[in-house]
């Protein structure tokens, strides 16, 4: 005779099941390169690791950071009805960068990319499940702590330089998340394997990591030609700073696992005209007009007209040895 007594939550988990192996297959074939699912929740040690790295001015003047960090360690904060966190990474690997510009900076702007792509990705869950559930998306845009979340999400380990290292693919994504009201079945977290490497925190020019795995954004060359707002660097790092003018990629292309990386699918994020090796002096007679039209869609119009000219200066005036 037929046993009709389904176990309801065994019924349940199996839809989660179902759910989650189609919305992957499907985030595939859109054209991401990784995704995973986490439990919209930070843990207590990766708050409190946070806590500590604000409390330590570690994030420098980036007080965004400091502004919402309630949001940042608790995504109900941000959507109360939500149950699941859709994580994707982006490959932006083009090749190593050996110019000034880090790799990532070289084409499209990634947030106004990654969030299209993320936002038809929603379009898709709605069309598929129901058009009344809920979603939220970002790509660095709003208060997360999407590395945790990726690593939850089984998506790589945070290695010893910060980023978040995949064992397949290295560390050269983009970082994106759909916060959403669908109920979906949660991945294991990717195990670390830095092992006893530290060639990041040895290759490191400023010596930027306090110790592995805490960086000090005040010494990292990437925030000090992106974020900082000063006229003029710090003395005691302009001349570790190399021939960086925006951006550096040298604890990443330091690491083992990013031998793997392999040239992304995504055309826009491929370098512009004079971007992967450009005439700096030619750039430095750049008006503020001129400007606002060669950085349009660019990630480099978020160092302002104003930081780009003070970068150049440093190079042209100092000339720095190439590190
Ligand atoms: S990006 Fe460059 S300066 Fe910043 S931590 Fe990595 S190696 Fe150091
Ligand atoms: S270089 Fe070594 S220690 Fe640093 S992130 Fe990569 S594997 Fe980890």
């Amino acid at each position: 005779m037929l046993n009709l007594n389904i176990d309801p939550s065994l019924a349940a988990q199996e839809g989660k099941l179902k759910r989650s192996q189609l919305i992957k297959a499907e985030a595939l074939k859109q054209g991401f390169d990784l995704v995973g699912i986490a439990r919209p929740q930070i843990s207590e040690e990766e708050n409190s690791f946070f806590d500590r790295w604000l409390s330590s001015g570690f994030a420098g003047s980036m007080q965004y950071i400091s502004k919402n960090s309630d949001k940042r360690k608790n995504p109900y904060l941000i959507l109360p009805s939500v149950k699941s966190v859709l994580c994707f990474g982006l490959n932006y690997y083009t090749k190593e960068s050996t110019g000034p510009i880090s790799n990532y900076a070289w084409g499209d702007d990634y947030h106004d990319v990654f969030l299209k792509k993320l936002n038809n990705f929603s379009l898709f869950l709605k069309s598929e499940f129901a058009s009344h559930i809920e979603t939220k998306e970002y790509v660095d845009t709003g208060p997360l702590l999407e590395r945790s979340l990726a690593a939850q999400a089984g998506l790589g380990w945070i290695g010893k330089n910060t980023c978040l290292i995949n064992k397949n693919q290295g560390s050269y994504f983009f970082l994106g998340e759909i916060l959403t009201n669908l109920e979906l079945a949660f991945d294991s977290p990717a195990t670390d394997h830095c092992g006893s490497c530290t060639a990041c925190l040895d290759a490191c020019p400023t010596q930027a990591f306090t110790q592995s795995g805490i960086l000090d954004s005040n010494k990292c060359i990437s925030y000090l030609t992106i974020e900082y707002r000063e006229e003029e660097f710090p003395e005691d790092l302009k001349d570790k700073m190399g021939h960086h003018f925006y951006g550096c990629d040298i604890c990443q292309q330091a690491c083992p696992w990013n031998s793997k990386a392999q040239p992304c699918d995504e055309k826009s994020f491929y370098p512009r005209d004079d971007f992967e090796n450009p005439d700096l002096r030619k750039w430095q007679s750049m008006t503020e007009e001129e400007f606002h039209k060669k950085f349009r869609n660019s990630p480099m119009k978020r160092a302002k007209h104003k930081g780009l000219l003070r970068n150049i200066q440093r190079l042209i005036i100092k000339k720095p040895k190439v590190a």
